[in-house]
This record gives C-alpha cells, structure tokens and sequence, in this order.
C-alpha cells in the first residue's frame, strides 16, 4: 500500500501560508537575541489577581480530579450569565445558552463549526485575528472580508457589508475591541451592521474578549443586547485577557439554545470540558472583586503613551488604539515590506513586532505593536525602533 496521501489541511495550509511562516521565522530569529524585548505578544504579562489564585488552591484542597458537565459547572455557567446580564445587557440561560470552554480559542472554533455549514458564507473584517481563517475553512465554509481602514479606525461600515451579502450568506464576525487593530466598533456602526444581521437573517458571532480593556472615552457594547439580536448573537468570551488568565485555559459562549446545544455535542467530544480547576477559578474572577482591573488599565495606558510618542515622532500613521493592548502601523513610509522591516528591527534594534500579514494577506505594509511587557522595557523597545529608524524615513 502507497504511503497516504491527505489533501493538505487547513491547519496545514495556513502553517504554509506566508504571514505564518514570517511569524514562525522571526521568532526563530528572536530566540538567538538574548536581550530582545518582544512587543509581539498578545498575552498580558501581569499577574492574575490574588483572590483567584487562592480560590484555585480551595478547590484543589476540595478535590478538582472529577470532569464537570461538558457545559460547564452549574455555578460557573450562572455567574456567567449573571455577568452578561448585569454587565453587557446580554440575557443567557445558564442550562442551555451557555458552554464553558478551554479558552477563547477553543469557543472561536466550536461557535464556528456550530454555526457554518459547507458552502455558507461569513463576512470577517479584514485585518482580523487569523485562527478565524483555520476554522472557517475547516468548516468549509467561505471567508468574505469586510475592508477597513485606520482613517476612521476601522469601522465596519454596514453599506460595504450589504454589497457583500449574497445568498449563501450565513453569518457576520465582529471582534470589538479588534485584535489586531485596537479599534473598537461605535454604536452607530454596530446599530448599522446587527440592522443588516436582522434584514437578512444573518447569525452574529460576537467576540468580545478584549471588552474591558478599553481607552479614553471607547465604549464596548454587546450586540446581544440589541432589540432582535438575542436570538441571532453568539457571544464569546474568555479570561485570558481581563483577568490575566491565558494558562488557564478559560472561555465561554452564550446564544441561543439551538446553537449552544450543538456547541455543548462537540465541546464534549474535543475535551469533554474546560479543566475544573480553572473552572472553580472563573467563579472567583466573575463574583469577585473587579478593583484590580483600573490598576492595570491605568499600567497599560501609561505603555500605549510611550508607543504611540514614539510613533508619533517617527511620523507613522495608525489607527489609534481605543481597546486591547495593541496598535495596527501603517509602516509604508519607510519604502520596505512590513516583514523586512520587522526583521531590521529584529536584528539591528532587538526588538519583536509582527508584521500585518499574520493578521491578513493584505496588510504587508503594516505592524502590529503590542505593550504586554512592563514600562521600562516598552520605553527601551520604542527608542531602539527609533536608533534602527534614524534617517530611514521616508
Ligand atoms: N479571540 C481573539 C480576538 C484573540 O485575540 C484571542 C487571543 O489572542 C482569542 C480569541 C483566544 O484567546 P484565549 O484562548 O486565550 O482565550
């Protein structure tokens, strides 16, 4: 028998694919430079609170050696769905709206098998965060980008969208605050996009991981609370970045019982559920005090300062950043691709950045700054940029 032959798949395509493999090869790079500073990064570096830390020890002194419900704990899903009610406006039924995950990215992949079938379509924005692109495609289904622009903070604009929509038309994906744009969707424009979902019966994947890390004056709506969009919104959360929770491996989804009952099948077949331990610590985060989160806001907006000073003397344009912890750089001026660039960066300055291509074809001209590293190392960071950059600017 001849040795066997798969078709290439998805996830094998997209390692072959060229934004994964500048990523891949940076960091290969990056392992050789003992004192490179990487504002790579999409996880917090600061500490997860105290207080959920010490309910994980509890529950492991009770005992965490037994499977949960594949939906989740019972007192998880209902803090959850407290949460959503009281934060976000968002009602969901803790028996059968709601699934525990192991992290956000694991809810990203069920919310999309769940919900596209083969031949639907789904329109992304385009720059996204590119695991979408894996599990759309695992689901055979077909990606349609949204363009957007840093002009206006890429907006999602629902007259673009409707000149998108065809019959096979499915589903919308919002991610606000964006991952990797930082720009966070304005009521005007999520009013515009769920009327659009409603007209044409379209379903929402709604990702709002990044809700409380917000800037200025940026205000993070659920379009699940919209009049008409409860039963066409799946909201996905997680802990990883409020909470500084990214290795416990921790998220949810919440919709309408159709959806989150096929979400709850394969959540069972993946991993029968979301580890027990982490699940205990969800409780903690969700009904526990929320003080530590202004502290960290206040870290992170101190870096955004430095970053976007420093960009502001390099005479780079972007989208500036209302949420997250990144900002999407529009690095034309300097007449190379973003991937040479970054790589001068890498190998003259010490410094790691992504370039756009990780987060869409289209973006060769763009990088992705983030600030999860402390003060001192972003400010040494933006003027080794600043050293490498000196007389290159076009
Ligand atoms: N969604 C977005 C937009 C992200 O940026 C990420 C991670 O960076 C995830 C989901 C998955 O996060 P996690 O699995 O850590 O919850």
């Amino acid at each position: 028998m001849g040795e066997f032959q798969a078709e290439l798949s998805p996830v094998r395509r997209t390692f072959a694919e060229e934004g994964t493999q500048q990523r891949y090869q940076l960091m290969d790079i990056a392992q050789g430079i003992p004192d490179v500073i990487a504002l790579g990064r999409g996880d917090p570096d600061l500490p997860t609170p105290g207080h959920i830390i010490e309910a994980a020890k509890v529950a492991i002194g009770r005992g965490v050696d037994t499977v949960t419900d594949p939906g989740g704990l019972l007192e998880l899903r209902e803090a959850i769905a407290e949460k959503l009610l009281r934060e976000n406006g968002v009602s969901a039924d803790p028996a059968r709206g709601i699934v525990v995950t192991t992290g956000g990215q694991e809810a990203m992949y069920l919310a999309v098998q769940a919900l596209l079938r083969p031949g639907d379509e789904i329109l992304v924005p385009d720059p996204r965060y590119t695991s979408y692109d894996v599990a759309i495609d695992m689901a055979r289904a077909r990606m349609v980008m949204v363009p957007t622009s840093f002009e206006d903070g890429f907006q999602l604009h629902a007259e673009v969208m409707e000149s998108l929509v065809t019959p096979r038309t499915r589903c919308i994906l919002l991610i606000s605050p964006s991952n990797p744009t930082a720009g966070v969707l304005s009521e005007q424009s999520l009013r515009d996009v769920c009327a659009l979902a409603i007209e044409h019966d379209l379903m929402v994947i709604s990702d709002e991981i990044y809700e409380k890390l917000l800037y200025d004056d940026a205000r993070h709506i659920s379009p699940g609370s919209l009049p008409g969009m409860a039963e066409r919104t799946v909201t996905l959360n997680g802990f990883s970045k409020t909470f500084c929770m990214t290795g416990w491996r921790l998220g949810y989804l919440a919709g309408p019982a159709g959806v989150i009952g096929e979400v709850r099948r394969l959540k069972n077949l993946l991993s029968i559920c979301a580890p027990t331990v982490s699940q205990w610590a969800g409780v903690a985060a969700l009904t526990g005090p929320m003080d530590f989160l202004s502290e960290y806001m206040e870290i992170y907006s101190r870096r955004r300062a430095i970053v976007l000073r420093g960009l502001d003397r390099l005479g780079f344009k972007y989208g500036v950043p209302m949420g997250a912890f990144y900002v999407f750089v529009d690095a034309s001026s300097i007449g190379i691709s973003a991937f040479d660039l970054s790589r001068l960066l890498l190998e003259e300055g010490h410094v790691l950045i992504f370039p756009g291509t990780g987060f869409g074809a289209n973006w060769s001209d763009f990088l992705r700054i983030s600030w999860v590293q402390p003060e001192e190392e972003v400010r040494e960071a933006i003027s080794r940029i600043e050293r490498t950059l000196e007389g290159r600017r076009g």
